[in-house]
């Protein structure tokens, strides 16, 4: 009983001196999540996988109305807008990655049957430049994909893909541009053996080029691209 009150009591000592943030609005927020419920609120929370090739949303069995095939789905948990925007700019630039135990949990309790049927051999993580990597320190889709496997026990693969050349970061181009700016970025590390069935992991999917110019590269080498999964999608 004594340890407990004293618990409490350096808890909200703490909780005084270093006041936990909303991740969304900084206002304070003592919720698990690091998200305040006015921004919970706001999150447009998507329950449907998209088609990567054309981006309109499949259905439940994982087939693309559009295409008439089974393409590649596009699993994200939220539209790419606030709070979300603002919680993956803190996870990809300012060190806190809190966001990606949160969001694997989220996407994984949204998905998972669906994810389970691709039956994936390993999760891929869409590199980034080394020299970014290093003066960022981490990866964000690699933390966000770590996570994700914790859940789901399928394997990261960290170095099958890497980027061979630095690019202006996509966001920062008109969607027009975008496809170019990625081409013949990525390079595979080894040629698939028998265990060939990969998702791919990213922060934030928009037009797809990004992911598909991967999963071209992948499957030059014998992979097969069955999915991709993302924190969001920005229409
Ligand atoms: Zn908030
Ligand atoms: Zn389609």
């Amino acid at each position: 009983m004594h340890t407990l009150i004293g618990n409490r009591y350096i808890q909200n000592l703490l909780d005084f001196i270093f006041p936990q943030l909303c991740l969304g609005c900084s206002e304070y927020c003592n919720n698990i999540s690091q998200i305040c419920q006015a921004c919970e609120k706001k999150v447009l929370q998507l329950t449907l996988p998209y088609c990567l090739h054309c981006m309109s949303q499949m259905d439940k069995n994982i087939t693309c109305q559009k295409c008439k095939k089974n393409t590649i789905a596009l699993y994200s948990y939220a539209n790419y807008e606030d709070p979300i925007r603002e919680i993956i700019i803190q996870f990809k630039f300012k060190g806190i990655i809190a966001p990606a135990k949160i969001f694997a949990k989220r996407i994984y309790q949204e998905y998972s049957k669906l994810i389970k049927q691709h039956k994936a051999d390993f999760l891929v993580p869409i590199p980034l430049y080394k020299y970014r990597e290093n003066s960022r320190g981490y990866n964000q889709a690699s933390i966000l994909a770590h996570e994700l496997s914790k859940l789901s026990d399928i394997v990261v693969h960290d170095d099958l893909i890497f980027r061979i050349k630095k690019r202006k970061p996509q966001s920062k181009l008109p969607i027009i541009e975008r496809k170019k700016n990625i081409e013949s970025v990525f390079q595979i590390n080894t040629n698939a053996d028998e265990k060939t069935h990969c998702i791919l992991v990213d922060d934030v999917v928009t037009t797809g080029n990004t992911v598909l110019e991967a999963t071209k590269e992948l499957e030059q080498s014998g992979y097969k691209v069955v999915a991709v999964i993302s924190i969001a999608h920005a229409f």
